[in-house]
């Protein structure tokens, strides 16, 4: 059966994560929150560093958002992070972390995925937990020509899934054989079917297909807008600004800038950033004659230009920046 076959393949090929080391389940939830859109690389030095400082539910209810903000630079959708926070009062509120699917989902930022995944690994409760990845590996075993960012695929996957998590089996562990799966052997370009343990049940290996699967239906061209990013110094010290409390980059810092290149200087830094939804191409520059100075932007030296939050989007002009001011 499928499912005895992906739980032993997983007995001998599960990596080893941080994450895994017990089912506590504020570090599962840290954990699947960081790695939403993120690589493992990249979660792996950051999730350390976030335990370190907020080691429960109730240290991460108290951090100021600035110092979470930090915590949270490079990751990048810092939404997460705020309604992680959010979260975690109200998990303070109910004097613990729930443990059922149904108070999950109630939380700030807990969708279907977070909920599976918190409930069946930390609660070793029977739940699906529907990510991409796992939407990759239905659509070649069935073989599905719906598209991915179609709904019904996913709940056509969760029933599929649970129908083949074996009787008395850990849920989380089925789960995470899942994730290593799709991690490990059925990526998203060239598969190692030859390596894979649920090869005989594949509806696409087995018409040799599996270059057409997961179908995606056209993406919506992404919004590019290009400007001129500021570096103002005075002594030792550049000018930043905070982002508003709401919408992109919330309570981010950044270096002034303006949705054109009417000030005229001398480009340091060119980069472009993109975005789920839109691009940013920046040019880092030294202005002729200087903007006016809005009341809002501070002047920071070089220790509170690098302690302070900044969007990957900002992080070469930081570097560059560091340059100029020290
Ligand atoms: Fe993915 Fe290939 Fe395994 Fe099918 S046989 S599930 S395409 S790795």
């Amino acid at each position: 059966m499928l499912g005895q076959k992906l739980l032993c393949w997983y007995a001998q090929n599960a990596r080893d994560l941080p994450w895994r080391k017990n089912d506590d389940p504020y570090r599962v939830w840290v954990s699947e929150v960081m790695l939403q859109q993120t690589r493992v690389e990249a979660v792996l030095p950051r999730y350390e560093a976030f335990l370190r400082e907020l080691l429960d539910v109730a240290h991460l209810a108290a951090v100021p958002d600035e110092r979470l903000n930090k915590l949270w630079e490079g990751l990048g959708y810092y939404a997460r992070a705020r309604n992680m926070k959010k979260a975690a009062m109200k998990i303070c509120e109910l004097g613990g972390f729930p443990s059922a699917y149904e108070e999950l989902l109630r939380l700030p930022g807990f969708g279907p995925y977070t909920a599976g995944a918190v409930s069946s690994i930390a609660f070793h409760k029977r739940h699906a937990a529907i990510d991409g990845n796992l939407l990759r590996i239905f659509a070649r075993l069935t073989a599905s020509d719906t598209p991915v960012q179609n709904p019904g695929l996913k709940l056509r996957a969760e029933a599929y899934f649970l129908e083949r998590m074996p009787q008395g089996c850990d849920p989380g562990t089925f789960n995470q054989a899942l994730m290593d799966l799709g991690a490990g052997i059925c990526t998203p370009g060239n598969p190692s079917c030859e390596s894979c343990p649920v090869q005989a049940h594949c509806e696409a290996y087995q018409t040799n297909t599996t270059d057409l699967y997961p179908v995606r239906a056209p993406k919506a061209a992404k919004k590019e807008e290009s400007f001129a990013v500021y570096l103002i110094v005075q002594g030792e010290k550049a000018y930043v600004r905070k982002r508003p409390g709401q919408g992109m980059l919330a309570g981010m810092w950044e270096f002034p800038h303006h949705l054109d290149k009417e000030y005229k200087g001398k480009t340091l830094v060119s980069y472009s950033h993109i975005f789920t939804h839109r691009i940013w191409h920046m040019d880092f520059m030294q202005p002729l004659a200087p903007p006016p100075i809005d009341p809002d932007w501070i002047l920071v030296d070089s220790r509170a230009l690098q302690a302070l939050p900044m969007p990957s989007a900002m992080a070469p002009f930081r570097n560059e920046a560091l340059k100029h001011i020290k």
